[in-house]
C-alpha cells in the first residue's frame, strides 16, 4: 500500500496493477500521480478525466463514409411507423403483467410502484419550439451578450451544470452536421428570425451553432427496472415500474435542463430553436459533439455515466459557440468483448459480433458508419424502447465513479484495450446490473434516506452540505 501513498510515477503505477512491460504503450499517456485518489479525480478538462482523449472533429471512433451518412428518412424507423397491431399486442401483454402485479402487490411493480414511475414521467418542462418566454432586457440598451465562442461554450457548460446537465457540447452547423438531423426537419435561410412551417422550422442562416447536452439518468433506480426470470409476472424481458421511475425522470430533468438553458440565451439577446429529439439524431449529435462513444447497442456511451445518459438533448442558437471534438475513451473496443448489453437483450436486437461492420441491421438504420446496427423491428415489436430497459442497465461504464476502483478500471480499459475482456467478465461475476430480489424492491420503500445516495441525479456535482 505505501507505494500508493508516495510519489508514484505513471510506471510504477502501471506496474502496480501488473501492466508495466507488456509494450502497450499506455507510459506516453497516462500523467504522474501521487495517489489513486488523485488518479481517480484528476480532469484533463472541465467536464473530462484524462484518460479520455479528444479525436480530430467529425472523426468519431467509429469510421464515417460521407459517401454513405446521409439525412435519415425517419419514417423508416418501426418506431414512427409501428403497425396499431403490434401496439395492440405489446399493450394487451402489458396489461395482463400489470393486473396480475398490481392484485399480488408485486414488490416494484405494484401500482404504489406504478404510480411512483408515473410521478416522474415525462413531466418536462418542455420548452416550445423557440424557447420559453425570455427577451434582452432593457437594461442592455438592446445590445446582445459579447464574448468568444470558446468563452460561450464554457460559460454555458458551467450554466447547465448547475441546472442539472453533467456533459455539454457543441457543433457547428454545416454539410456534415446538417446530415445527423431527419430529412426537412430545418430549412435554413436568409431570415432574421426563425418560423415554424408545420413540423419544419425555417432558421436564419446565423443560428448556425447547436449546443448539446445531457442528463444523468439514476442507474441504482435503473437496476430496479430488471425483471429476473420466471419470479415475476411476464418473466424475463420487460421492466419493473420501481426502476421505470428513472427512465421518466432523467427525459424530465433533460427537458427541464433545456427549458433553463434556452430561456437563459434567450435572456442574453439570442434565439433558440429546438424541434424534437429523435431517435437517429440524439446518438450522432451526442458522438459529432464528444457526449460520448457510440456503444454496441447504437446509443451513445460515456465515459463516466455509461448508457445511462437519457439522451443528447439540444437546441439550435445564434449565440457563438465553439464545436467540441469527439472523444476517445476505449469504449468501442471495451464493447468488442464486453457484449453485456447483447446479451441481456430480451429480443436479440443487439449484434453479438465481435468487431463491428459497415452493413447496416436493415432500412431502419441510417448507413454510412462503422459500428453495431441494431435490429429497431425486433426491439420495437417487443415493445421497445418503453417496454424494456435491459441493455442501458447493464454496462459496466454505469457504475458510480465514487468507488476508486471504478475510474481506475476506466483508465485501464481507454489505455489498454487488452483487459478489456477480463474487465467485462468481472462485471458479471462481481453480479452488477443483476435484478432485484423481492425483498430488495420492497426494503427500498424503507430505505435510509439520511444516508441514501443517488436518489436524485438532476443536479450535477461531487459533494453534498
Ligand atoms: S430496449 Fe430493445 S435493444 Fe435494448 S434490451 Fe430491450 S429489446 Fe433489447
Ligand atoms: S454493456 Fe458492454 S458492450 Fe454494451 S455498451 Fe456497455 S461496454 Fe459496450
Amino acid at each position: 500500500m505505501n507505494l500508493f501513498y508516495s510519489t508514484m510515477s505513471r510506471r510504477q503505477f502501471m506496474k502496480g496493477l501488473g501492466l508495466a512491460g507488456v509494450g502497450t504503450g499506455v507510459a506516453s499517456l497516462a500523467p504522474q500521480f501521487h495517489d489513486l485518489d488523485e488518479l481517480a479525480s484528476n480532469s484533463s478538462s472541465a467536464q473530462r478525466s484524462w484518460w479520455v482523449k479528444e479525436r480530430e472533429h467529425y472523426n468519431p471512433v467509429n469510421e464515417i463514409d460521407w459517401n454513405l451518412f446521409k439525412q435519415y428518412d425517419k419514417t423508416k424507423n418501426p418506431f414512427y411507423s409501428r403497425p396499431q397491431s403490434v401496439t395492440d399486442k405489446v399493450n394487451a401483454r402489458d396489461l395482463e403483467i400489470q393486473k396480475e402485479a398490481f392484485s399480488k402487490k408485486v414488490p416494484g411493480d405494484s401500482l404504489r410502484d406504478y404510480g411512483f414511475s408515473q410521478g416522474s414521467s415525462f413531466i418536462g418542462p418542455q420548452a416550445p419550439w423557440d424557447g420559453p418566454t425570455a427577451s434582452l432586457p432593457a437594461a442592455a440598451g438592446g445590445v446582445a451578450w459579447q464574448d468568444s465562442a470558446e468563452n460561450n461554450t464554457r460559460m454555458m457548460r458551467a450554466a447547465i451544470h448547475a441546472y442539472g446537465g453533467v456533459l455539454t457540447g457543441a457543433l457547428e452547423v454545416n454539410d456534415k452536421t446538417l446530415r445527423i438531423f431527419p430529412k426537412d426537419m430545418f430549412v435554413f435561410s436568409n431570415i432574421d428570425k426563425a418560423q415554424q412551417d408545420k413540423s419544419t422550422f425555417q432558421v436564419p442562416n446565423k443560428c448556425k451553432y447547436i449546443l448539446t447536452f445531457t442528463v444523468k439518468q439514476n442507474y441504482i433506480q435503473s437496476t430496479y427496472g430488471l425483471r429476473a426470470a420466471d419470479e415475476y409476472p411476464g418473466g424475463y424481458g420487460t421492466k419493473m415500474a420501481l426502476g421505470n421511475q428513472a427512465i421518466g425522470h432523467a427525459y424530465s430533468g433533460n427537458a427541464q435542463v433545456g427549458y433553463a438553458a434556452m430561456r437563459m440565451v434567450k435572456s442574453m439577446g439570442y434565439q433558440t430553436i429546438y424541434n424534437g429529439s429523435y431517435l437517429s439524431t440524439n446518438v450522432g449529435l451526442g458522438v459529432f459533439s464528444g457526449i460520448g462513444e457510440q456503444g454496441r447497442p447504437a446509443y451513445v456511451c460515456t465515459p463516466d455515466y455509461g448508457l445511462m445518459i437519457r439522451y443528447t438533448n439540444y437546441f439550435l442558437t445564434d449565440m457563438p459557440l465553439a464545436p467540441t471534438p469527439p472523444i476517445d475513451a476505449g469504449i468501442l473496443n471495451f464493447c468488442k468483448t464486453c457484449i453485456r448489453c447483447g446479451d441481456g437483450c430480451p429480443s436479440q436486437s443487439i449484434s453479438k459480433e465481435a468487431d463491428t461492420t459497415w452493413d447496416a441491421a436493415g432500412t431502419w438504420n441510417r448507413p454510412g458508419f462503422k459500428g453495431w446496427y441494431i435490429n429497431w423491428q425486433t426491439c420495437i415489436d417487443f415493445g421497445s424502447p418503453g417496454a424494456c430497459m435491459n441493455c442501458l442497465v447493464m454496462c459496466p461504464f454505469n457504475h458510480p465513479a465514487e468507488g476508486v476502483i471504478h475510474p481506475i478500471v476506466r483508465a485501464v480499459a481507454a489505455t489498454t484495450p487488452m483487459f478489456d475482456r477480463f474487465f467485462g467478465q468481472a462485471d458479471r461475476a462481481f453480479g452488477y446490473s443483476r435484478p432485484r430480489s423481492e425483498s430488495e424492491m420492497q426494503d427500498w420503500w424503507d430505505r435510509d434516506l439520511k444516508n441514501c445516495e443517488f436518489d436524485t441525479t438532476l443536479g450535477a456535482g461531487k459533494s453534498a452540505w
